[in-house]
């Protein structure tokens, strides 16, 4: 499945879960999606910001009045906006049988694009994900995923 399809499948199957229908799931489909490096050995996918994205505090007039540097230390001041692009591997696209995982990755990195870092309540959302099988998580959860193991033995 090409990478633009697979996105409004991903897309679909976001707007059915209650849990996030107070972000902006529509403004998922501007974000633009490209590939990692063939050779990246750690990454599945990866969510890059805008190079001035940051954290934002507005004052009751919503003038913003601080910015910091890291990311996320404060909920919901990051969204889908402020995406520059996500990255996926291109491996996930070799063949059909990654398409499950392709899938979860690609919902793994909108959650980071509609403002969550791996917090609790990230780990949370991530577990709604329907596809048993292909659903990631923390490092213990990712290593029970059958799917996952098989990519961690592919061949490539
Ligand atoms: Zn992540």
């Amino acid at each position: 499945m090409p990478i633009h399809r697979l996105s409004i499948s991903v897309i679909d199957t976001i707007s059915k879960i209650p849990e996030l229908s107070s972000f902006e799931i529509h403004k998922l489909k501007n974000i633009p999606l490209g590939y990692l490096r063939k050779n990246n050995k750690t990454m599945l996918g990866c969510c890059r910001f805008k190079k001035n994205s940051r954290w934002i505090k507005r004052n009751k007039n919503g003038k913003i009045i601080e910015k910091g540097k890291d990311f996320w230390p404060h909920g919901n001041t990051l969204g889908p906006d402020d995406v520059r692009i996500i990255d996926l591997h291109p491996d996930l696209f070799s063949e059909s049988r990654w398409e499950r995982l392709a899938a979860s990755v690609l919902y793994h990195e909108y959650l980071h694009a509609l403002g969550f870092r791996h917090c609790p309540t990230f780990r949370k959302l991530e577990s709604l994900w329907p596809d048993v099988e292909a659903r990631l998580g923390t490092r213990k959860v990712k290593l029970n995923s059958p799917m996952y193991n098989l990519w961690l033995q592919r061949k490539k």
